[in-house]
């Protein structure tokens, strides 16, 4: 996707900080964090929302909720929240599929 913004980060024609990359996933810090660590992960190939995903990318997803913890950890989080905006009612604004992952403050926020 020539106009997509995360596509862009995962090509390294925007930037961003990334905190973690493999041959599938990209995760990078989010630009208007909504909690003291809040980062993203994208899969590297363009999907544009959950709802879009099928049984072709179980391993995708499984893969990218598995490395929540890891990379939470690895930011110095004991505990964190997960969050996937899917659709415009549901809040989604990039429609490129990300996975916020934030915590570190006393309160969450929920969206
Ligand atoms: P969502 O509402 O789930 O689509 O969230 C999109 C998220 O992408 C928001 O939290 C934005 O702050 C974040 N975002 C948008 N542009 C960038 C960017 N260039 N680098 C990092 N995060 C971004
Ligand atoms: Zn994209």
């Amino acid at each position: 996707m020539d106009d997509c913004i995360f596509c862009k980060i995962v090509k390294g024609e925007i930037n961003s900080t990334r905190i973690y990359e493999d041959e599938d996933v990209v995760a990078f810090n989010d630009i208007h964090p909504i909690a003291p660590v809040h980062f993203l992960m994208v899969p590297k190939v363009h999907v544009e929302s959950l709802a879009q995903c099928d049984d072709s990318h179980g391993r995708l997803l499984g893969k990218m909720l598995l490395l929540a913890p890891k990379l939470a950890a690895e930011q110095g989080l004991a505990g964190f929240r997960t969050m996937i905006n899917t659709g415009h009612e549901g809040g989604q604004e990039v429609f490129h599929l990300h996975v916020h992952v934030f915590g570190g403050g006393t309160t969450l926020p929920t969206t």
